[in-house]
């Protein structure tokens, strides 16, 4: 039997991801890469009322820019066929029985039951009809939804972050599992997809937890074995308020448009609410070798904007060139690796790289040379002939010192002005060569080049 773990994210397309959601997707991705397992992605859309085609699409989209391309892609609107099969299986099995009380009637027997001092769970009363009673219900036109009768019994399982955890099903109510318009609940498509998907770990927030003792019960009752799960924190705004894909909250296409890098998101969403400690990585797979579920917090972790646009910052400073040749060609931005290299660690946003594109590219309009005019003059006749490779810098100024007798800033700033019309910015040396001999001696004559 393989041991190669499958996982899975499957979210709802009812709005945009958030960074939550991205923190769930990575979780599973992530570990699926590292331990060379499956990774799927399963757009939950059996809500036909509020999933969308154009939220799908946005999904894919954002899983793709979060670097996570699933290995398999799934639809529960194309399963509805498996679910049916599982229904009939569980209802001639006896785990599935019909009920009709009405939301008003639940509430009456909840309070009932809250009087009598017994927790506000549901009676089972649906379990006591009869058949002519059921006759009269359905004869009254009341349609029966259906619900899963739960064993009562106390559950385990080893939760890869929380530990051991326990549930009484004795506590809980039966859920329901197909409603009167006979649509289905998540409960029972995600169970049946885990099951026939051969889904090893399921990796979800928190709010999730509730939910396990009952699915473990179902996936039990239609012959399958219970998968590893694994419960992580939520992440909130700075303001403590949880995070919502139907208000989009810190949505990743809202971020991406704002600049931010995709690597950046990823190392925030992954890191935050850990022990370990927040830092740049320069690709996915040094990030996937942090993950550690145990290591996740138990209380839910503030995810702060402005921490993220620190860490862009920082991570573009680390990206190897063959990470974004395409998006610097799209940006207009020539210069290859050597202009990259150049430019990296001044930049606040990618985007910013055309900014310096242009300075090396050119034309330039010259600042005014006020004194520094003899000086400039007698630099650019000191340019070195070409061809010019990553010396020429230090041979330029190596003959420029003595002749000019200047040093320091004296030295080193008109020539940067004077070369890219801007106080500060990348290290000449870098730039030097990029610029070329014919554009630089034309600036440093203060022509526009
Ligand atoms: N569609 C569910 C959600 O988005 C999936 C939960 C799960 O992973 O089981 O919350």
């Amino acid at each position: 039997m393989s041991t190669r773990p499958v996982l899975r994210f499957a979210p709802s397309p009812t709005g945009l991801l958030h960074v939550g959601n991205a923190r769930t997707a990575l979780y599973n991705a992530l570990y699926a890469r590292r331990e060379g397992g499956t990774f799927i992605l399963r757009y939950d859309d059996t809500d036909t009322a509020r999933s969308t085609q154009a939220f799908a699409e946005a999904i894919a989209r954002d899983v793709a820019w979060l670097g996570i391309p699933p290995d398999r892609v799934e639809r529960q609107s194309d399963r509805l066929a498996r679910y049916d099969a599982a229904v009939e299986r569980l209802k001639a099995e006896g785990r599935l029985y019909p009920a009709y009380e009405t939301e008003e009637e639940l509430e009456t027997g909840r309070l009932s039951r809250r009087r009598r001092g017994l927790p506000p769970i549901y009676d089972r009363g649906a379990l006591d009809l009869s058949d002519a009673e059921r006759a009269r219900l359905e004869g009254e036109g009341r349609r029966p939804y259906w619900r899963f009768r739960l064993d009562g019994r106390k559950l385990a399982w080893a939760d890869l972050v929380r530990g051991e955890q326990a549930v009484d099903t004795a506590t809980l109510s039966d859920p329901v599992l197909v409603r009167a318009d006979g649509s289905y609940l998540y409960t029972l498509t995600s169970v049946v997809d885990d099951i026939e998907m051969g889904v090893t770990h399921v990796v979800r927030g928190e709010d999730h937890v509730t939910n396990t003792g009952v699915q473990i019960e179902i996936i039990e009752a239609l012959g399958g074995t219970p998968p590893v799960f694994g419960h992580h924190n939520l992440l909130t705004l700075p303001s403590g308020e949880g995070l919502s894909k139907r208000l989009g909250h810190l949505s990743l296409a809202a971020l991406r448009k704002e600049g931010e890098e995709a690597l950046a998101v990823a190392a925030l969403a992954v890191l935050t609410g850990t022990s370990l400690a927040v830092e740049p990585v320069s690709d996915l797979d040094t990030l996937a070798a942090r993950i550690d579920f145990a290591k996740i917090s138990r209380a839910p972790a503030r995810f702060d904007p402005a921490e993220l646009s620190a860490l862009t910052t920082a991570t573009l400073h680390h990206l190897p060139f063959a990470t974004v040749e395409e998006r610097l060609a799209q940006h207009g931005v020539g210069g290859g690796e050597p202009f990259w290299l150049a430019v990296r660690g001044n930049l606040g946003r990618l985007g910013d790289a055309a900014h310096w594109w242009k300075v090396v590219e050119g034309p330039i309009a010259p600042p005014p040379q006020g004194e520094d005019a003899a000086f400039l003059a007698q630099a650019a006749e000191r340019l070195p002939p070409e061809p010019w490779d990553g010396e020429v810098y230090t041979a330029w100024l190596n003959a420029l010192k003595p002749a000019s007798g200047r040093k320091g800033r004296a030295l080193f700033h008109p020539l940067r002005l004077a070369l890219t019309g801007a106080e500060s910015g990348p290290e000449l040396k870098a730039l030097l060569p990029l610029i070329g001999r014919e554009k630089a001696e034309a600036r440093l004559k203060g022509e526009p080049a």
